[in-house]
């Protein structure tokens, strides 16, 4: 190296940082050297450098869209076992887990069934798979986001937490059911529910289908109007099978070579065994 191309270098690490371009500052030099020895043409050497910024970004924002999302660990497409729940199509899923149409008129997900079916893990992972997409999600208890909005609205700022959640392009509410029923709790639910309207998505899971959501809303009126748009634009799904946290003990105690499915031994079906 000649000292001009040393000072050139140390310049540019400079103007880098000054330019807050870390991820080119790891790699520039390195694609220097192969653009010097293979005399690539100056606008080939800048493509690379500027398409290596585009992928790490993109990697980076991604990274920061997991850690926002706040998702339980580990539950993705691929580890959940569609056989145990056949009203759920795969391919409808996958559809859905493909995003555009439906989050770009603010569609809706529920997801209804008894504890233990899967209504968690499928929401976790519908929302990995969108956020692999580009998109925005945000997961989230339902007690626990109902209790930040309550928080904000007794601070007067209700209105601006619910506008910081359109961010998201879905937001899951996990367990519909297990809001108290205080009033003034399930109002700001729905004041959630009437402000996404139409325009974002919503995924929400609850153990009973709306015949049960009187308790859930303070009034009647609240509670159909609520329904009404969750359910304008929505696709439901009815999982109503046995608990997989049962059917998984069941299959271990039983050990290998004995699929559940299979089996029709009296004992095994004993409520009890497990
Ligand atoms: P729910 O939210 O309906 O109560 P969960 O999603 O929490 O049920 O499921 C309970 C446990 O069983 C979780 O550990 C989940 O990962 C697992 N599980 C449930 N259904 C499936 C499935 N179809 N395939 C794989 N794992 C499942
Ligand atoms: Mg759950």
């Amino acid at each position: 190296m000649t000292s001009k191309t040393t000072l050139d270098a140390a310049r540019v690490e400079l103007l880098l940082n000054e330019l807050r371009l870390p991820g080119i500052k790891l790699m520039w030099a390195k694609l220097a050297e192969q653009s010097d020895k293979e005399g690539w043409p100056a606008a080939r050497f800048l493509a690379a450098i500027a398409e290596h910024e585009m992928v790490d970004r993109g990697r980076r924002r991604m990274e920061r869209h997991l850690t926002e999302a706040r998702l339980p660990a580990g539950k993705t497409l691929a580890t959940f076992d569609f056989e145990s729940v056949p009203m759920v199509s795969k391919a409808q899923v996958m559809a859905l887990a493909a995003g555009d149409e439906w989050l770009a008129k603010g569609a809706n997900i529920l997801l209804f069934g008894p504890p233990g079916g899967g209504k968690s893990h499928l929401s976790a992972a519908l929302g990995l798979a969108l956020i692999e997409n580009g998109r925005r999600v945000f997961f989230a208890r339902t007690t626990d986001l109902v209790q930040r909005l309550q928080i904000a609205r007794r601070e007067f700022g209700l209105e601006s937490a619910i506008a910081k959640l359109d961010r998201y392009d879905m937001l899951i509410l996990d367990d519909l059911a297990y809001v108290t029923k205080d009033q003034a709790e399930t109002s700001v639910l729905f004041e959630l529910i009437a402000a996404r309207y139409e325009r974002r998505s919503m995924l929400i899971t609850a153990n009973q289908p709306f015949g049960e959501w009187g308790q859930i809303f303070p009034d009647q009126a609240m509670t159909l109007a609520a329904v009404d748009r969750l359910v304008h634009h929505a696709t439901i799904f009815e999982m109503n099978v046995p608990s997989y946290r049962r059917k998984a003990a069941l299959d271990r105690k039983r050990g290998p070579g004995r699929p559940a499915t299979h089996a029709t031994s009296k004992k095994a079906e004993k409520p009890d065994a497990d």
